[in-house]
């Protein structure tokens, strides 16, 4: 066991250390003062997951600042640590603008040090750095146990652990994904050992606009492929907007709503206005209407619903004009090793006869997925019933209050999710504007549910 004199019945463990993660730790905290929370994070950094531990300062939030606040009660609450860091003095953008997502880091560290340094919290903020890799029922409620062969017990389990890495293209062989320069997981390392020459990007969604800003330079030339060459929208002015009356009983139905809203008040506004019913929108939707969704209308949703920052699309577009990057719509039929880079052969949309191109490196941009095989931890909890998968390859199936959802299709006690493995329940579970909404509120059902010693349970609000 985990050494220290640490009651099991008033200890919640947080599984990952990300946004969702900290945060939820953040609440527990806040919100009973009795409590004792482990934050348990494999990577050497907390607080940051995979969204905000770069140090390339061309990757800018996706979001303004104005609305990255952590708090939803607190709007103004990372405007004002950048004010208060001298950060926005200069910026005469101010709130509506893109800061880069390392300083986004800063700040979200800046709330952990607050909890670990603050002497009212002394003790009950307890990091581990470590991963996660079995969770067993026990009589205190669970035992976590951590790969350097620890483990502690625990009254609840909040499982924060994010998306899992892309899927690698199924028409490349081992030996392809076995090479330095074939990158399978842009997040899961650096890029800086990859050579000058043709570079394919498989992907031309935000993880390919990131990877393009980092690789980009002169002796370059970046070529994105995706299935219909959609390419991320640019933020611009957005007046607020009502949402359309709908109907929105279908993705057909919706998408029409959707376009004839726009007609009149520009398509930001419109994909804007419709963000606080998406949920309810996706829960009135059967299963086989979300599995249409994705299949076909996806790419339109992506590409309009999470947008670049202007400054990262005049920066895209300069290496356009350039000819260091270009964006074709098409299907990567075969990937083999040619030499000391790659054969691709891609059917470009449209066209009957496929081509064969010569690459120095390939990078998978293609996103990150709810592929539950991925991840040791919900691979066995999925082994023991504690959980399932979603009916649509999204992530984890979950209560409305968060609770898994076991084998036997009734909520688990004392075992939540949050972030955006829940998508197949919220859709909208990945941008921080709905991450701090969802944190409070797993967090307050986490403590409303688990019974500890001493105490009566907790009102839920
Ligand atoms: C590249 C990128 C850019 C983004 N930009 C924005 C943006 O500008 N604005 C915005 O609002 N949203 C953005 N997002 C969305 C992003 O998903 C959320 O903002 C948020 O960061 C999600 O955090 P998370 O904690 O749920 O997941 P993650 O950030 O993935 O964190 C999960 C953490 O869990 C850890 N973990 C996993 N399994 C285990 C285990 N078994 N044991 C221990 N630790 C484990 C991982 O190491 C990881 O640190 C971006 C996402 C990405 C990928």
């Amino acid at each position: 066991m985990v050494r220290g004199n640490r009651s099991a019945a008033s200890t919640i463990a947080v599984i990952g250390g990300g946004f969702s993660g900290l945060l939820t730790a953040v609440h527990l905290l806040r919100k009973d003062p009795g409590l004792i929370v482990r934050l348990i994070e494999r990577a050497p950094h907390f607080g940051l997951g995979r969204a905000y531990a770069t140090g390339d300062a061309n990757h800018l939030l996706n979001v303004r600042v104005a609305n990255m606040s952590a708090f939803q009660d607190q709007p103004r609450h990372f405007a004002d640590w950048l004010a208060a860091a001298g950060d926005l003095a200069d910026n005469r953008a101010g709130e509506g603008a893109f800061v880069s997502r390392g300083r986004y880091g800063d700040y979200l560290q800046s709330l952990l040090r607050d909890h670990v340094g603050d002497a009212g919290n002394a003790g009950r903020l307890l990091l581990e750095q470590d991963e996660a890799v079995a969770i067993r029922r026990s009589a205190e409620g669970y035992e976590v146990r951590l790969a350097l062969g620890r483990s502690f017990g625990a009254a609840a389990v909040v499982l924060a652990v994010g998306l899992g890495p892309p899927r690698f293209p199924a028409v490349a062989s081992a030996d392809v994904l076995s090479r330095r320069t074939f990158v399978g997981d842009p997040w899961g390392g650096d890029l800086s050992h990859l050579p000058d020459g043709d570079i394919l990007l498989l992907g031309a969604g935000l993880s390919m606009c990131d990877v393009a800003l980092s690789l980009d330079r002169p002796g370059r030339r970046l070529l994105a492929l995706s299935r219909h060459g959609l390419v991320p929208r640019t933020h611009g002015p957005a007046p607020a907007s009502e949402p359309p009356s709908g109907p929105f009983d279908t993705p057909r139905e919706a998408l029409r709503a959707l376009r004839l809203h726009a007609r009149g008040v520009g398509w930001r506004s419109a994909v804007d206005s419709i963000r606080p019913v998406t949920t309810t929108v996706w829960q009135g939707w059967s299963e086989p209407e979300r599995r249409r969704f994705l299949r076909h209308l996806l790419p339109w949703w992506d590409a309009h619903r999470h947008r670049l920052s202007p400054a990262s699309e005049e920066r895209l577009a300069q290496a356009v004009a350039n000819e260091r990057l270009s964006v074709l719509a098409g299907r990567l039929e075969a990937l083999n090793e040619a030499g000391e880079g790659f054969r691709a052969t891609i059917r470009l949309r449209g066209r009957r006869l496929a081509v064969d191109r010569h690459y120095a490196a390939v990078v998978n941009c293609t996103g990150l997925t709810g592929d539950l095989k991925a991840s040791p931890l919900l691979e066995d909890l999925q082994a023991q019933g504690l959980a399932r998968p979603d009916g649509l390859g999204l992530g984890l199936d979950v209560s409305a209050d968060g609770a898994l959802v076991g084998a036997d299709g009734r909520p688990v006690r004392g075992l939540h999710a949050v972030g955006p493995l829940t998508r197949g329940k919220h859709w909208e579970a990945i941008a921080v504007p709905d991450l701090r909404v969802q944190t409070a509120a797993v967090s307050r059902a986490v403590l409303a549910q688990t019974p500890r010693c001493g105490s009566a349970p907790l009102p839920t609000a």
